[in-house]
Formats: structure tokens, sequence, C-alpha cells
């Protein structure tokens, strides 16, 4: 049953004409045509509260795009039942009838429900359609395929030494108990891939999404239950953080999280977990993605058009909303004209405004919440004399949560934007002397709170080695003359430590190895 190595999903360019910007496009429209009226699904039963909670595109918040119905602790006991009920059938069904069903799905995503994803992505997430296509088409789709081939090779495993009379085997057994899947609104598909993995090793799911990421997970739930998903195995529902936190988090069958989201949320998760620690029948699996403070360090023999892209790019595809996204960089003072002047001119090219128009680079943040918090950031730097204003820097609601590419020049590489994760379009510089680079290194090091990806640019062979061995625990995500988002499954195992997570490395075995409890078998004969 081996499954060959699969490819990466091709990512399409949405070129202006080509056919799958006609098909985008039409499916823009048909998203904004009628209000979706979105149930929680528990069990085989579409979920219907009449409890309703509006859905609005963050780049026009007059649009009212849908509704979805919230509910309450009932629901959470309800999906907690469903996924119980629905474990047995589940868990002895041959692996690769699992596996059937998720490579299924991810068939449907690169064919005919590519158009519907992304649209749903762009028009609930306000992200444009190349960053669409990347996430919810493209990784959706890889985290599928390279998860099925990871499981077969967990499931294929040579087995341990027998030696004469004695048979030993390992079996790769479900955990015991049922995993809560809690997902953030920044990527479809991290929304899709933590109750998808989780259940592609026999698993059965509770799954709570961010409720700014309803509109295109009802989408996930439909192609999911397409593919032949059976009903209780991912139930989804829409309830207060809270209200499901205290049932799920005291239940005795609770045996996993499969998390990404803020560092706070989840260190209350784990410590709500500690104290409850003797209701539980197994010690549950604590599996998080959090926060991230990325940088970009430039060395001064850097080619400065290298430095310019990487920050641009890192630091403003998807307004910044990326755990990955570079939000703070150390530049040496002999190449910041150049790139300073790279940057001034690169955003001042940016188009602002909503997805329907492909030439916007730049579209708005995810929420009045985000707008708000962003906006006090830049208003607070913008009276701090230790702080220049070198791009951007101006805001407007008027229409949608619109945020300019904003960067700031420290003079304080402590600074409060060069160490909190703001979530959004602003990029922080510290510009240092040439000759400093070392202890340079030694701060990046030692503010390196979180440590989830980061980017050297350097030309030297030394600077390089002295980086990558210096900031060994400062990310785990490093790149070496590239940005530091955009890691693809298959080839850039992605996930940090520190205060970034537990780093099991989103779309890997080591991912999906901890969704399942080996029992060891030894016959005597
Ligand atoms: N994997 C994404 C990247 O490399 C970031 C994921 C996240 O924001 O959580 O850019």
């Amino acid at each position: 049953f081996n499954v060959p190595k699969p490819q990466n999903e091709p990512v399409l360019n949405y070129g202006p004409n080509s056919p799958e910007r006609v098909t985008l496009k039409a499916a823009l429209e048909q998203g904004r045509s009628y209000v979706e009226d979105i149930p929680m699904y528990i069990g085989s039963n579409e979920v219907r509260t009449g409890k309703l909670v509006e859905v609005r595109p963050p780049h026009d918040h007059q649009h009212l795009l849908a509704n979805f119905h919230e509910g309450d602790a009932s629901h959470v006991h309800a999906a907690i039942d469903a996924a119980l009920a629905a474990k047995a059938d589940w868990e002895n069904l041959a692996w690769e009838q699992r596996a059937a069903i998720f490579l299924k799905a991810a068939d449907l995503l690169a064919g005919p429900y590519r158009a519907t994803i992304n649209a749903a992505t762009m028009l609930g997430q306000s992200k444009n359609a190349y960053q669409a296509e990347i996430d919810a088409a493209c990784e959706f789709i890889d985290f599928l395929r390279f998860n099925v081939h990871y499981m077969t090779e967990i499931y294929e495993q040579q087995p341990p030494i027998s030696p004469k009379g004695i048979w030993n085997r390992v079996e790769q057994r479900p955990l015991e108990g049922f995993v809560f899947a809690l997902t953030p609104f920044n990527f479809t598909a991290i929304a899709g891939n933590l109750p998808a993995s989780a259940a592609m090793m026999g698993n059965v799911v509770v799954w709570k999404p961010a409720y700014t990421q309803v509109y295109a997970a009802n989408v996930i739930m439909k192609v999911l239950i397409e593919a032949g998903l059976p009903a209780g195995v991912i139930n989804l529902i829409y309830v207060d953080g809270p209200v499901a936190g205290d049932i799920i988090f005291s239940h005795p069958d609770f045996a996993g999280i499969h998390f990404t989201g803020s560092t706070g949320v989840f260190q209350n998760i784990w410590k709500t977990i500690g104290t409850n620690i003797h209701k539980f029948k197994t010690y549950p699996r604590i599996v998080g993605e959090t926060g991230g403070k990325d940088f970009v360090l430039a060395h001064a023999s850097a080619n400065a058009d290298v430095v310019s892209t990487a920050l641009v790019r890192g630091a403003f595809e998807y307004q910044g909303q990326k755990c990955s996204a570079a939000s703070r960089a150390y530049i040496p003072a002999s190449l910041w004209p150049a790139v300073k002047a790279n940057v001034q001119r690169d955003i001042a090219s940016f188009k602002i405004g909503p997805v329907e128009d492909f030439s916007n680079f730049v579209n708005a943040v995810i929420s009045e919440l985000s707008f708000d918090k962003l906006a006090k950031y830049i208003d607070a730097a913008k009276n701090d004399e230790g702080v220049e204003l070198v791009a951007g820097g101006g805001y407007d609601k008027s229409k949608g949560w619109f945020i300019e590419p904003t960067v700031l020049k420290v003079d304080d590489p402590h600074y409060v934007t060069m160490r909190e994760e703001l979530f959004g379009p602003v990029l922080t510089i510290y510009v240092y002397e040439d000759d400093k680079f070392d202890e340079i290194l030694d701060i990046v090091d030692k503010t390196s709170i979180y440590a989830l990806t980061g980017s050297i640019i350097s030309q030297d062979r030394y600077a390089i080695a002295k980086a990558t061995q210096q900031l060994r625990n400062a990310a785990g995500n490093f790149y070496i003359n590239d940005k530091p988002t955009g890691a693809v499954v298959g080839q850039q195992p992605f996930g940090g430590a520190r205060g970034s997570g537990t780093n099991d490395k989103a779309g890997s075995m080591i991912n999906l190895l901890r969704w399942v409890s080996p029992r060891t078998i030894k016959e005597t004969f």
C-alpha cells in the first residue's frame, strides 16, 4: 500500500484573463450574491440554533456575507458525545480506507472546490488571490497528501527485532478519547489540517475554528463530508472559547489538543490542563503553534535588493498576519540607505484595497479589534522621538480594516515593537554599525522570546555560519538569503520552540506521531 511521495500542488498564477482567474471571479461574485446560512456539524446533524453571528468581509464591513449559528455548552457536550460514538467504527477502519477519504478531499480541493475554498478565504479572511492560492488550495492539499504519505510510513515501519521463539510488534493505536482542534483565522490550510491530521490517524475530533474563519471552515467541512468522512469523526462547533474550554479541559475522555493561535491562550490552556490532570484517563497530548516575532538579520555583505525583498514580502504579504511574518529587522548602516530607498519605493507601489480587485497587494486586517490595536501601536510610535516613520503609518476603517504597510526605524533594539507580536503590517528596523555584527547576534538571540522563524541575509559564508550557530535556538525555521515566510509542506517542516510552540512540525511525521499511542506486543511461542 505504500503511497508514493506526493508532489507539491502546482501554484496557479491567476494572471489577467487566465481561466483560473475567470473561475475565481465567478466564485467571488457567487459568494457575495447571497447571505450564507452556516450550521454547526455535530454527528450526522447540521445544527441551527438561531443564535446568529454575522460574517462580513474585513475589507467591506457593510456587506453581510453569512450568518453562522452559535452554540452553547450543550453543543460542546453533544459534539464530544458524537465524537465518542463514532470512535469505535472509525478507529477500526483499515487505515488505507481512512487515507482514501483525505486523498479524495485533496483532489476535490485541487479540482472542483479550488475556486470555492479560495473565494471563501478571500472574502472571509481578506486574503488576496495569490495568497489564498498558496494557502487554502495548495498548502491544504499538500497537508492532506503529504500527511497520508507520512501516515503510511508510520503504519509500515520496520517492526522491532524478534529473537527466536518470540514475536515482537508495535501497534499504532489512536489516542484513547477525543482530540480538540482549536484553529486560527490566518491560514485556511492550518484550520483544515489541525482536525484532519488527528482524524487521519484514527482519532475523533471536536473542532472549534476562530469566529473570523468560520466562512471557509464551512467549505472545508463540506469537502470532507463529500469525500466520505463518516458522521461524528470531525464535529465542527462555534462556541465561546471559555465555555468550550471549561467542558473540554475537564472531560475524562479529553486526549489531546491540536492548536494554532496566540501564546497567551495556549499558556492558559496548558495551565488548565495541568490543574485538571487528575481528571483525564490519559495524559493529553498538547501540540501547539503559537506566536512569533520573526527577524530578518542582514550582514554588511548582503545584497540590498535581496534584503529589501525579504523585508517587504516577509512583512507585508497577507498584511503581516502570518506567525512567520518578518516583524523586526537588523540592518547594517552601510546598507541602510539602499534598503530604505527600495522599501519606500516598493511600499509606494503597493495598492491597498478589497480582494475583489486583483491588483490590490494589501487588503484589510482581520477585525476591528486588530485594527484598533495596530493603530494604537502606530500612534505611539509616531509620537515617540526615538522612532522614525520610514513608510506608511496611515489607517482607515471607513470601508474596511485597512492599515498601511508601515516601517518604523528605532534607536533602541528593545523598543516595544521590536519585542511584542503585533500581527499586522508593521515592520520595525534597527540599524547597527557594520562592525557590531557579533553584538547584534547576541541581541537577536536574547530578544527571541518567541522562536518561530528568522532569516540571515549575507554573502559572507563565515557570517552565515556564525549566525546559523549562534541563533540555533532563536528560530525553528531558519532561512538563509530568503524571507522568513512561506514554508512549503514536504520541503520546510514548520514550527518553533520557546514561546512559539511545541515545535511538532506541521506537515511532518513528527506531528502525526503525536496522534498515535503505540502499544508494544511481545508474544512468546
Ligand atoms: N507556515 C506559514 C509560513 O511559513 C505560517 C503559518 C502561520 O502563520 O501559522 O509562512
